[in-house]
Parts: structure tokens; sequence; C-alpha cells
């Protein structure tokens, strides 16, 4: 059985006896692993040098991304969740090679594989701050990663699935209004199906991004708490300064959608929460692989129309 293996040796050498060299930590030299993915440019970078199967292997929480950036603000709560603890450990693992991400300012002039070098970079930085077992970068383009004929970013998430073995798996919901989003969203629930029985995780959220889960219904949101967590919230917006510097002010964006969740989700109590992140709940997709996710979601818009006629007709 798989020791957790021991990180960040400035916090945790006295709370897991693993020693850093079984893993071949070199504080000097962060290792970068390649694994059997199907991108050339593909990569999975371990923060703290772990070998790169054991440090798939220990995760419990697992984001999947389009971009990134995606992961930090949407699969916040996994982050969170892992964040200083021994037996908890996030993996991200973010689809595109951000070659046609947005740039302005001193980035104006950069090329598209300038862009992609800088924005993996930075989704690597992100893995640092946060303290992820592992930060799988697959490198598709966008249009591959939307294309319903090409099998590959399945395949390649299923691999990422069977190393990992997730108990919690956030990806993008299905009503976000990005279609990359809803496409790796798509090929998640479509690997998480191949998978024997015996590996499916127990839960699987989709969570917040172009478009929020305000309006499900309260009894089908996930809500996820993150008060508590602002700093660290802060350190991972950090790390993408060539989106937030660039004009699109994420950061403060998604603490203000969490804010404002944590305050708008009950109109008769005093706040509960501070921060507050809504999912939708796509584990029922898992467990009946006949259910269609167009129709599944259909049926959660059905009965928030009911909601708001309900509310009209008492009015
Ligand atoms: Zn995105």
């Amino acid at each position: 059985m798989l020791q957790p293996a021991w990180r960040n040796w400035q916090t945790r050498r006295t709370q897991n006896p693993f020693p850093a060299r079984e893993c071949g930590f070199d504080p000097l030299r962060r290792q970068i692993f390649t694994v059997k993915l199907f991108q050339a440019a593909a990569e999975v970078f371990v923060p703290d040098g772990c070998p790169a199967a054991a440090a798939l292997a220990r995760t419990t929480h697992l984001g999947i991304g389009a971009h990134q950036d995606d992961l930090e603000f949407m699969a916040f709560h996994g982050v969170a969740e892992c964040f200083g603890k021994t037996k908890h450990w996030f993996c991200g693992v973010t689809c595109t090679d951000g070659s046609g991400s947005s740039r302005s300012g001193v980035y104006a002039g950069l090329g598209d594989a300038e862009m992609a070098d800088l924005r993996r970079a930075e989704q690597r930085a992100a893995a640092v701050a946060g303290d992820y077992g592992a930060m799988a970068q697959l490198a598709y383009t966008s249009p591959e990663a939307r294309d319903p004929g090409d099998t590959r970013l399945r395949e390649d998430l299923r691999g990422m699935l069977e190393a990992t073995n997730p108990e919690v798996v956030y990806t993008h919901n299905l009503a976000d209004k990005h279609p990359t989003h809803v496409a790796v969203a798509r090929a998640t629930i479509e690997a998480l199906r191949s998978l024997p029985l015996e590996i499916h995780p127990q839960r699987v959220i989709g969570c917040e991004g172009w478009r929020d889960l305000d309006w499900l219904p309260d009894n089908e949101k996930v809500v996820m708490d993150v008060t508590g967590h602002e700093a660290l919230a802060a350190k991972l917006s950090a790390c993408f300064v060539s989106q937030i510097g660039g004009g699109k002010r994420y950061d403060l964006a998604v603490a203000g959608r969490r804010a404002a969740h944590a305050t708008f989700s009950d109109p008769h109590s005093p706040d509960r929460a501070a921060q507050v992140i809504f999912g939708m709940d796509l584990t029922p997709l898992i467990k009946d692989a006949a259910l269609d996710p167009g129709e599944y979601v259909d049926g959660m818009i059905d009965r928030f129309r009911a909601e708001v006629g309900r509310a009209i007709g008492e009015g």
C-alpha cells in the first residue's frame, strides 16, 4: 500500500515521517515527469518531486478543467480541502494548451507558442502555490478538445482517472456558456462511464465558470463552503498574471461571486458562511450510463422554471 508521500518540507517535517529522498525530492530542481498521454507537449508536473506514479496514486480530489486557471477558480473547494493535509491530495488536469489565450499589455506581442509556454508555467506555479499532489497538462488545442469525433482527450482522461482513482471529481458544469468547458465536462463524463464500477469516484461535481449556478433549485445545489481560505485563493489567483493583469479581473469576480452566494442563498437567515461555491451534481450521470446529459440538465431547468412559475402564481 502506498504511503502518503512526504511533502512541503518547511511545514510537514514533523507530521509525516516519509523521508524526502524516497520520492526524489530536490528543492533546487522541481521535476517534470512524462506519462503516456497523446500530445507530445503533455506533461505531469509534481511540485514535491515524488515519482509520478506515486504522486498520481495519492490523489483524493481530482479537478479536470479546460484552461489554465479554471481549476483554481471552479475547483477551489478541492484545492482547499487538500491544502495542508497529509491524507488528502489534489491533482489538477488542464486539458488545453493555452495557445488561444487572450493577451494584452506586455503580452500583446507573444505568439501562440510563447503564450502556451507562459500559460503552462503559470499553471505549474499554481500547482506549487496550492501544494498540489500533481498537475497534468494535456496540451490539446481548443478545437481538438471540442471535436466530438476526436477520442484522444477522453482516452487521456480515462488514463488519468485510472492513475488517480479519486474520491471526488470536479469538472465544469453542463450549463456553462463556454463551449470548451462543456466539451471537457462531456469528455470527463464519458471517460468516467468507461471505467469499471469499482473505481468510480463517490462524487462528481460540475462547477461554476462562465455562468454561475445560483439558478439551480436549492435542494439540487452542491454547496461548497470555502470560508477561511481567502488567502489561499488570492495566492492562486496571483499565479495567473497574464490573464488577470491583461484586463480580466477573475480574482475579484470569483471572490465576489462566492461572497454573493454566501449572502443571497437564504433570505431569512444571517450569513452562515463568507465564501460559497455552488456545484451541479453530475454523479447520477456516472451511476446511470443511459441517462442523457442534455435531458439531465433539461430536468433541472424545468424545475427552475416551475419554481419561478410557482412564485409568480403565489405572488
Ligand atoms: Zn476556462
